[in-house]
């Protein structure tokens, strides 16, 4: 993204050092991501859209696509691989290789609607992995599920009023992208939250919003945007969840995914900016998808 973008590839390095330091890191199955087939993308992704991102592709230097997000040699490749995550991920799950999966992906997905990048995303990560999993597998209803500080107004994008899938989301607003207030389908459930909200009233949404809405819909399989740019530290957003908040959101999704979803979760990042604070949040989020 260039110099100083909080998007920055020391993301991925801090989170890799929290789950060492965690004791995690030995315990879980590494994959690395093979990238994803154009014609996977092409299922969530206009055709056309995908023919620009090629031609905008710099062979030096970086281009940019709108005022945040920024293309160079190398970032849609890095994309592919970031999209192919999910679909290795549900291969896994679906091949009974592992039970739930955690996706240490760059760029994140949630803002890329079906013809538009935005906000550092270019491919929709979550909505790639979900679709792979109803074509390529049959499922009839999956669940996404967003915890990012922003709203996924891609994701909404995609599937506002597609009935094989519930979205349910929190988010700060007003906010970036300023979308999301108003859903546009019955099969998104959105809930803005306003800037200083606390853990408490996160968790209280999730008890009374998410957790009936999930379990009434009873999802064949969780996908889970996992940002954690809601922390209180990181300076991205204005929410107040901790550490501790993002293990007992995962484990709230562990309970529905077991009664619902034969355990099958695949979690992929999105934002999270604040390094030790995302660092921590996602050895949290992981020690709890573990069974720890
Ligand atoms: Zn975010």
């Amino acid at each position: 993204m260039g110099k100083g973008h909080p998007e920055c590839p020391e993301r991925l390095a801090a989170i890799q050092d929290r789950l060492i330091a965690a004791g995690l890191w030995d315990y879980l199955l590494h994959v690395d991501a093979p990238p994803a087939l154009r014609e996977q993308i092409e299922r969530v992704h206009c055709a056309d859209y995908l023919d620009d991102l090629a031609r905008r592709s710099p062979a030096v230097g970086t281009v940019q696509l709108d005022p945040d997000t920024a293309i160079n040699a190398y970032t849609l490749r890095a994309a592919y691989h970031a999209a192919g995550a999910g679909i290795k991920a549900v291969d896994l799950i679906m091949s009974g290789r592992a039970q739930n999966a955690f996706c240490a992906i760059r760029p994140p997905g949630h803002h890329a609607e079906r013809a538009r990048s935005m906000g550092f995303c270019f491919f929709n990560n979550v909505a790639v992995a979900a679709q792979h999993a109803m074509d390529a597998y049959g499922l009839e209803r999956v669940a996404i599920i967003d915890f990012d500080v922003h709203h996924g107004n891609g994701t909404e994008d995609i599937w506002a009023g597609d009935p094989r899938v519930l979205m349910v989301g929190i988010f700060q607003h007003p906010f970036y992208p300023y979308s999301g207030d108003i859903p546009k389908g019955s099969n998104m459930h959105n809930v803005p939250l306003p800037r200083a909200s606390t853990g408490q009233q996160f968790r209280e949404a999730v008890c009374e919003q998410w957790l009936p809405r999930l379990n009434e819909f009873a999802p064949e399989m969780l996908f889970i945007s996992a940002g954690f740019d809601a922390h209180l530290e990181d300076d991205m957003g204005s929410l107040g969840l901790v550490e501790a908040d993002y293990a007992w959101v995962t484990r709230q999704l562990m309970k529905v995914a077991e009664v619902h979803s034969s355990r099958r979760i695949v979690s992929m990042l999105e934002g999270g900016y604040e390094l030790s604070a995302l660092g921590r949040s996602v050895a949290e989020h992981v020690r709890v998808l573990t069974g720890e």
